[in-house]
């Protein structure tokens, strides 16, 4: 896929966290019919390092990958690691500054900090530099939460235009965050606002679902009815597969989700030949069955190995489980957002 092309039609990226999805080499993975990757700025950050990053000549060429690569903006991961208490750090004004559990080193991510890694990192897609926090927040931290996005996602638009030339300079894409919590309004200020500054993508942030585990359908339209309908929109976060179905039903194109590989790892896989869709291969029904996982999957794992295989596999804790695992799922995955119409 081309980068012009990207948000034009569904897709689907997997995370490669680290520069990898787990259990898959990269071949592995563009077999799944991959062509974007999601990967973290945060950990990228602490390891290899920018310096070591820009050295290697950034993530593609390390992982060999010719596909596209969407950088978080680090973020989403440093607020929650911080609120939650599991990492020392302060939130402020102009980002966040915090300590390395890994070395001890202190860091400080800014809105121009985070566009400056995400270009050593080799991104093709930028994500401005967004005020996550957590869910159920009251009206006043919502408002709190938009104002400070939109203000630090002019700073990013501003410091990739003026040190990398843009959008036009890199051929690359700064996509923002829409912000505003459970409040339709306020997501609709947010969208409109961030339209003003003018992005190549829209990314709806913060909890894409409610504490039923429901879409929030109103929250996401206002997202879609206030921004530019010839730049993407992506759906952060989603999801489950009749959550994607039902975000690109009110014209979301682009997902991501660490469940369908991190499902895979755990046995939990999709199957079209069970009803709701989740086939749970640890169950001890799948012993000794030699269908496929999904008798209509084309994936290297259905056309070559049984059920009973991968549950085998899986009990007895080989790594190659988990490898044709993953690859069942993403498979699955890309054959449903190609078949979104
Ligand atoms: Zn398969």
């Amino acid at each position: 896929m081309e980068l012009k092309d990207f948000g034009k039609k569904h897709v689907f990226m997997p995370d490669a966290t680290r520069g990898a999805v787990r259990f898959l080499t990269t071949q592995q993975l563009k077999e799944t019919g991959t062509t974007a990757i999601v990967t973290n700025t945060l950990h990228l950050l602490m390891s290899p390092g920018v310096e070591r990053m820009e050295k290697l000549g950034g993530i593609k060429k390390m992982m060999n990958w010719d596909g596209i690569v969407l950088t978080d903006s680090g973020g989403f991961q440093v607020f929650s690691l911080i609120h939650s208490g599991k990492w020392k750090g302060k939130v402020h004004e102009d980002g966040a500054t915090f300590k390395s559990p890994l070395t001890g080193d202190v860091y400080e991510i800014t809105p121009e900090r985070s566009i400056d890694i995400q270009m050593s990192i080799g991104s093709d897609i930028l994500v401005a530099f967004d005020d996550c926090r957590k869910t159920d927040l009251t009206r006043k931290e919502a408002e709190i939460s938009v104002d400070r996005t939109v203000k630090w996602a002019q700073r990013c638009k501003k410091q990739f235009e003026s040190v990398y030339g843009g959008t036009k300079a890199t051929g690359k894409l700064l996509s923002c965050v829409v912000q505003g919590a459970n409040y339709p309004d306020l997501r609709k200020r947010c969208a409109e606002e961030l339209s003003e500054i003018g992005f190549d993508g829209y990314n709806f942030g913060g909890f894409v679902v409610n504490d039923k585990g429901d879409l929030v359908l109103d929250e996401m339209a206002a997202v879609i009815e206030n921004t530019p309908s010839d730049k993407f929109k992506y759906a952060m976060g989603v999801g489950k597969p009749e959550d994607i179905r039902r975000a690109s039903k009110i014209g979301y194109k682009v997902f991501d989700t660490v469940l369908v590989t991190r499902n895979a790892r755990h046995g939990t896989l999709y199957s079209s030949d069970i009803e709701g869709e989740v086939l749970r291969i640890g169950n001890a029904e799948y012993a000794e069955d030699l269908k496929p996982i999904d008798s209509r999957c084309d994936c290297y794992t259905c056309q070559t190995h049984s059920r009973s295989y991968v549950h085998q596999m899986l009990k007895v804790g080989e790594a190659t489980g988990m490898t044709l695992a993953t690859i069942h799922n993403l498979r699955y995955y890309q054959n449903l957002v190609q078949g979104l119409s």
